[in-house]
């Protein structure tokens, strides 16, 4: 979801962008005009997110899935360790991935609980020799999000952040690298941000395209190849809106109140639930089942006539699931609430 007034101002600008007489996706990313969209979208995320000047962003392609390759390609050799919290769907796509790369190993494992916990800290065994420990932040599936940093050891700390960045203040000192696919909390798809403590650019494995190596992409101001301009220019305008509403203090509290009134909603209920520990619950996406999957069908429909769109669960996971990104309004969470308790009378 993207905010109506981005949407908006997008809108209006579309067959004539700042007195061009072109639109933003015509004119040439080596111009002036579009390396100030870049420069400024840049700019106005190192804000919102305070990241330090040792720190390079990347405005990439290829998505999250990419950057599960780039990670080990750029950090660990085929012989070396990395290790890996597998904690849902993301994570173990991420460390399946670097398997074909890397040594990749776990350091922590909640497969065997379903995946509604984040096994304690106590319990992970990572290996000291490890090239990074790599964790996803918030699993858009299965709805299980770190409410703290994890404790690296020394090892550099890799963390995709596609479906929750920016949706609260990050302690970006405490991380080697973050990436998340845009198309989640910033902006259309086909742009992939990446945020990288400049000591770990230039470590690429030998032999690998200039295209999978952070330090050619940070040299060359992330125009190495003609990027996705476009997708670039409304993050960037996504990023001038959080700006707006207040920066990422004031989303985390927006976020902290949605997620926390729908949770209340289903816990109320012995219609609704979610297994997953309230410990570790998402604030972005909040995945339940009815008592009865029976009524799943009949609930979506219903839930789509009255305005209320993409709620079917992931496919791998069946059920429900509301996200609640940060373009989602507090108004569009009381009306999910509201739409529940009604279908829930109506089945009693
Ligand atoms: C969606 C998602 C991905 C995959 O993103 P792509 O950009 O489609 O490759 C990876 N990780 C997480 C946490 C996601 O939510």
């Amino acid at each position: 979801m993207l905010p109506l007034p981005v949407l908006e101002r997008v809108r209006e600008a579309l067959p004539d962008w700042d007195g061009s007489g072109m639109s933003v996706m015509e004119v040439s990313h080596r111009g002036r005009a579009f390396r100030q969209v870049a420069e400024r979208a840049e700019a106005d995320l190192r804000e919102l997110l305070a990241i330090p000047d040792d720190y390079a962003v990347l405005f990439l392609q290829g998505g999250a899935t990419l950057q599960f390759a780039m990670v080990a390609l750029n950090l660990a050799e085929q012989h070396s360790v990395a290790d890996y919290l597998r904690t849902g769907a993301w994570s173990k796509k991420a460390h399946a991935e670097a398997g074909r790369l890397c040594r990749a190993r776990l350091a922590a494992d909640a497969s065997a609980n379903g995946y509604t916990r984040i096994p304690p800290s106590a319990d992970w065994a990572p290996d000291p020799r490890a090239r990074y420990l790599h964790y996803t932040t918030n699993e858009t599936i299965g709805g299980v999000e770190f409410a703290f940093v994890p404790e690296a050891g020394g090892v550099p700390l890799v963390a995709d952040m596609s479906s929750d960045i920016l949706s609260r203040p990050i302690d970006i000192p405490r991380f080697g690298i973050i990436y998340a696919g845009a198309q989640k909390n910033i902006g259309p798809a086909g742009l992939t941000l990446v945020i990288a403590r400049r000591d770990l650019l230039g470590r690429a494995r030998a032999g690998i395209p200039s295209m999978l190596d952070y330090q050619a992409h940070a040299d060359a101001g992330s125009m190495l190849n003609t990027p996705p301009t476009f997708a670039w220019h409304v993050a960037g305008l996504v990023f001038q809106w959080l700006k707006e509403e207040g920066g990422l203090t004031a989303m985390a509290e927006r976020n902290r109140r949605k997620a926390h009134k729908l949770y209340a909603a289903i816990d109320g209920s012995s219609f609704y639930s979610n297994a997953v520990d309230p410990a570790c619950r998402s604030r972005m996406n909040v995945p339940f089942v009815l008592a009865d999957p029976a009524l799943d069908a009949r609930f979506l429909e219903q839930a789509d006539t009255a305005g209320l769109a993409n709620l079917k669960g992931h496919r791998s996971a069946g059920g429900m699931r509301a996200s609640l990104y940060n373009a989602m309004p507090e108004a569009g969470v009381d009306a999910l609430i509201d739409f529940m308790r009604d279908f829930e009378t109506q089945c009693a």
